[in-house]
């Protein structure tokens, strides 16, 4: 043991001091006691409704709407009215001032959401405030700036918008999902209908407020919000195409159900991908990478570095490292600005993880979870690490999820190539290495959309995102994500 490695041992990590409370007041945000749907422009009285909740601590939040098939053919033909009676013949320029307007107030009445955001999804005041805000804000001038310049983006092909989008979102990043949806849908002169997920939809209602605010024509946002049966029947009704994050399972059925309609479909669905450290990273930066890999949402990201390969003559420091840095993570109160891990999402959910983590125990990995105390009431799960996991478990295989990671090893880059593909999905990657030539010959052949270097979990509106293989297909963000939304001759 060298003599810093004996001091460090000698001082133990803070992990028993006590953080004084640093709570974001809830006041800044009013929930309504009940919510319709925003069909049309106007508010319309739901016929059936649901309760939601706060995951933190099981409090009821609203009422809000479970959609019946008629609510939401009704939501598809206010979308239809203004495509044909207007927005789609609006200039580009004129597109462009309303989701200019759009992000502006989506900027200044970031704590608002934020707040919200945690509340009604479990996630720390800290991402909502400095991660899913300004990402949504940024979507949208990002999309503002293209509107007018559809020519540009695409010469010599004649882009026209293609009617009434249908788009359904997870759970994950409510707000920041939406963005990605509605803004290039508009920018593009489409109208839309959303429907967010059945535990999330407090964000997208108040978005309803920023659409009034803005002055939107009436009809080209519309928001129904339910379970699963209200996402099916937009995806049957009266739309051009549909836009869809969540499961590869829903995907999957949704794309059955368009086959031979001629509608259009992006699908962006799961992953379980491969964090590859290499032995020349730089092994603190890594480390924190891979905290932010897997812990950042409580792992309820789709790209996710849930698999972690380390090179195999690091291992062991890697796994020091990381369960050292482990026990300095703070799970509790997501409006408390402390606060590192949240809630878990749903109840369902975090039976979810439970199980695939009690499969991981029962086939051999062995569990590592730093001492925490999880608050009783809500959905809780502590930051989870596996070790001695083979590729075959399903912990190595399944998408958890949730903040569960599963570490692994390999000895040559051609070696983590290989076991890094070895995934039904292929949404995301990332590579730690110092060696330039090393990242770019990664990167050739790894079958994900995106592949990160010396870094993890980086957006940015620009830069197109997606799958391979069951995580989907199509783009959004960037120039790509137009592409959808439009039709060309
Ligand atoms: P789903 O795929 O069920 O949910 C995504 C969205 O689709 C929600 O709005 C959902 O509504 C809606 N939906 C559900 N069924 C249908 C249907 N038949 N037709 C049209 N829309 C439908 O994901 P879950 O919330 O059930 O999560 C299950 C798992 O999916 C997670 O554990 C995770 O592994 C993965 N997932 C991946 C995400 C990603 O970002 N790629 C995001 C969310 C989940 P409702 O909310 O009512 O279910």
């Amino acid at each position: 043991m060298t003599e810093l490695e004996k001091r460090r041992s000698a001082a133990p990590v803070p992990s028993g001091w006590e953080y004084a409370p640093a709570p974001e007041s809830r006041d800044i945000v009013r929930i309504e006691e009940r919510y319709g749907h925003f069909v049309g422009g106007e508010w319309l009285e739901p016929r059936e409704t649901y309760a939601t909740i706060a995951p933190a601590t099981e409090e009821r939040l609203a009422e809000v709407g479970q959609a019946t098939p008629e609510e939401v053919h009704a939501a598809i033909a206010a979308a239809r009215g203004a495509f044909e009676n207007g927005w789609s013949e609006l200039p580009g320029s004129d597109r462009a001032k309303y989701l200019f307007r759009i992000a502006r107030i989506l900027q200044e009445r970031s704590r608002e959401f934020a707040v919200l955001e945690s509340l009604n999804g479990g996630k720390p005041i800290k991402e909502s405030r400095d991660v899913d805000l300004p990402l949504a804000a940024a979507h949208f001038f990002y999309y503002a700036g293209w509107a007018d310049k559809l020519e540009y983006a695409f010469p010599n092909r004649r882009p026209r918008p293609i009617g009434v989008a249908g788009q359904i979102i997870p759970w994950n990043f409510p707000l920041l999902m939406l963005a990605w949806k509605i803004a290039p849908a508009l920018a593009a002169g489409n109208t839309v209908v959303l429907k967010p997920a059945e535990t999330t939809p407090l964000t997208a209602l108040l978005f309803c407020d920023v659409v009034r605010q803005a002055e939107l024509p009436a009809g080209v946002v519309n928001i129904v919000t339910g379970d699963g049966r209200a996402g099916a029947e937009l995806v049957k009704g009266d739309v051009d195409k549909v836009a869809f994050t969540g499961s590869t399972e829903v995907g999957k059925a949704i794309q059955r159900e368009l086959a031979g309609t001629g509608k259009k479909l992006t699908l962006e669905l799961g992953g379980k991908a491969a964090n590859i450290v290499f032995d020349d990273c730089a092994l603190d930066q890594a480390v924190e990478g891979i905290v932010n890999g897997i812990y950042f949402n409580q792992g309820h990201v789709c790209c996710a570095g849930s698999r972690l390969f380390v090179q195999e003559s690091i291992y062991e420091d890697v796994v020091k490292k990381l369960k050292r840095r482990m026990q300095t993570l703070r799970v509790g109160d997501p409006l408390d600005k402390n606060t590192d891990v949240g809630a878990i999402n749903s109840r369902q959910q975090l039976d979810k993880i439970r199980e695939l983590v009690a499969s991981g125990e029962e086939e051999g990995a062995e569990i590592y979870q730093p001492p925490c105390r999880l608050p009783e009431k809500g959905y809780w799960f502590a930051p989870t690490v596996f070790t001695d996991v083979a590729q075959s478990y399903r912990i190595a295989q399944e998408e958890i999820f949730g903040p569960v990671l599963s570490v692994l090893t390999f000895r040559t880059p051609a070696e983590a190539v290989e076991k890094a593909n070895n995934t039904p999905y292929g949404l995301s990657a990332g590579i730690w290495t110092e060696k330039g030539s090393r990242i770019l010959w990664m990167a050739k052949r790894l079958r994900a959309g995106v592949v990160w270097a010396n870094t993890y979990n980086r957006f940015d509106p620009a830069s197109p995102f997606g799958g391979y293989k069951e995580s989907g297909f199509g783009r959004e963000g960037g120039r790509h994500g137009l592409e959808p939304y439009l039709e060309f001759e």
